[in-house]
């Protein structure tokens, strides 16, 4: 059933006590990952929700929302559009600031790698603060793209980003969720 396949995903994600500092319970994406039955059903069943809505991009930001994205673009037959760290990808690019913990990080997107007429599912493996969708999704819009929805493997909904998404008028969905 759907709810075994859930719990059987959540049970495949580590928790890390205190990485990468004190006080962080740092939820494992990789472990997930590294087993393929997980993989493929957690694939398989973020694609699920997005089955009929037209989709013609994914977009997934740098590292792990690549790998996240690009499957689930594939399951549904929409284009992969990556947002990178800066100075990595070779056209021009659209950029967006955003704060981390410390300091501030930017992400790029290639101008025209979306336009008007696409209707974009974001990805990521996890929503914590929501900065870095926020980002990713102000790129999207910069250039005209309607933005459909966002999905996570993972949210963290005492960290806002789920209310910052709802704040963007982005329809948010995530397969499972730690407090
Ligand atoms: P944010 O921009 O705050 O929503 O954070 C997004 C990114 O930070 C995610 O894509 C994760 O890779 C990483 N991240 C933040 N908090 C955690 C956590 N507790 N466990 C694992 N990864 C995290």
């Amino acid at each position: 059933t759907e709810q075994a396949n859930l719990d059987y995903i959540r049970s495949s994600i580590k928790t890390i006590p205190n990485y990468p500092k004190e006080g962080i319970m740092f939820r494992d994406v990789t472990s997930l990952i590294e087993d393929g039955k997980a993989f493929a059903m957690s694939v398989n069943a973020l694609a699920a929700q997005y089955k009929d809505k037209h989709i013609t991009k994914v977009v997934g930001a740098e590292a792990r929302g690549f790998i996240f994205g690009a499957a689930v673009a594939n399951v549904l037959g929409a284009g992969f559009v990556l947002a990178r760290k800066p100075n990595k990808l070779p056209r021009e690019t659209v950029r967006q600031s955003y704060q981390l913990e410390y300091g501030e990080d930017e992400l790029h997107i290639h101008k025209d790698a979306l336009t008007a007429d696409d209707h974009v599912l974001m990805i990521d493996d996890l929503i914590a603060t929501g900065g870095t969708m926020e980002a990713a999704v102000k790129m999207v819009r910069s250039l005209g793209a309607k933005v459909e929805d966002a999905a996570f493997v993972i949210s963290l909904p005492d960290l806002g980003g789920l209310a910052k998404l709802q704040a963007l008028d982005v329809q948010a969905y995530s397969l499972v969720s730690f407090n």
